[in-house]
């Protein structure tokens, strides 16, 4: 899934290639890739493109009356669309402007999750207290390490679980608290409550290394990386040697998703058994 560095950067393409061009017309490709009814999309026929923002993993695609908030979940992406074709490969919608190339909402594989919420914009900016927006935590890269550790001590989570969290901390998935609980030196598995000032402070600046590298290779794409590309420490590594201290890379997989981890750096050597039952988890 896109994290917090593939969605910046792409803002940022878009926002360079598409602000000043006027909308003609979204068009939905079925019936639930529109999230909303009120205001409707032809609010924005008509005005230029302002600029292309983020909020979390969320791109903004931002008119003078109204933003389009767009969630691409796991396989979906907004592509610059020069042929326009009638049935696009796994189009889902369409922005089209009165001339260029349109903006093309893909989304691979049969979940059909990703999607478009039309918000009505207040003194032309976009609220973040509707729909969806208002569900986010602090985006991580405006939290302080105070702020964090005051959610750390608010709640008694799994670093790694809390890290994913979109209502704790905007913007980071499986692939960054991966990378930030390796960066930090901490056990995916440790739990927040027992994590303290000091964890919270390691944390937060593994939150800005972390991400600043993801940024930083994602601004050298002219697009979206997928996940297998992204440069890391321990994601996409396991079975492989750790760049810190030489020891191998090890994992524990869950339906759908792997936590990576080096044994020597974070866990004080211990190998987790691969289940989530390991006496060591609990
Ligand atoms: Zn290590």
């Amino acid at each position: 899934m896109p994290e917090l560095p593939e969605v910046q950067a792409h803002a940022e393409r878009l926002a360079e290639q598409f602000a000043g061009r006027v909308l003609r017309r979204f068009v939905p490709f079925n019936f639930t890739v529109l999230k909303t009814a009120v205001p409707p999309p032809d609010a924005a026929y008509g005005w230029p493109l302002v600029d292309v923002g983020r909020r979390g993993k969320y791109l903004l695609v931002r008119f003078e009356p109204v933003t389009f908030v767009i969630h691409l979940m796991q396989g979906g992406r907004l592509l610059v669309d020069d042929k326009q074709s009638a049935k696009p490969r796994n189009g889902r919608g369409r922005f089209v402007f009165d001339d260029g190339p349109a903006l093309l909402l893909t989304e691979a594989g049969t979940e059909r999750r990703a999607g478009v919420w039309c918000v009505a914009n207040a003194s032309g900016r976009t609220p973040l207290d509707a729909p969806p927006l208002d569900r986010l935590g602090p985006d991580a890269l405006t939290l302080t390490a105070a702020e964090l550790g005051a959610r750390f001590a608010a709640t008694n989570m799994r670093i790694h679980g809390f890290l994913r969290d979109q209502h704790q901390i905007a913007g980071l998935g499986r692939m960054l608290a991966n990378e930030v609980c390796h960066r930090a030196q901490v056990s995916p598995f440790a739990m927040t409550g027992k994590l303290g000032g000091a964890g919270a402070a390691a944390i937060n600046s593994a939150i800005h290394a972390a991400v600043d590298d993801g940024l930083a290779y994602e601004r050298t794409r002219s697009d979206m990386s997928s996940s297998a590309d992204r440069p890391g420490r321990v994601h996409g590594r396991v079975g492989a040697t750790c760049e810190v201290c030489g020891d191998t890379i090890r994992s524990v997989t869950y339906s759908g998703y792997t936590v990576a981890y080096c044994p020597t750096c974070q866990t004080g050597g211990k190998v987790l058994a691969d289940n989530t039952t390991s006496k060591f988890l609990k």
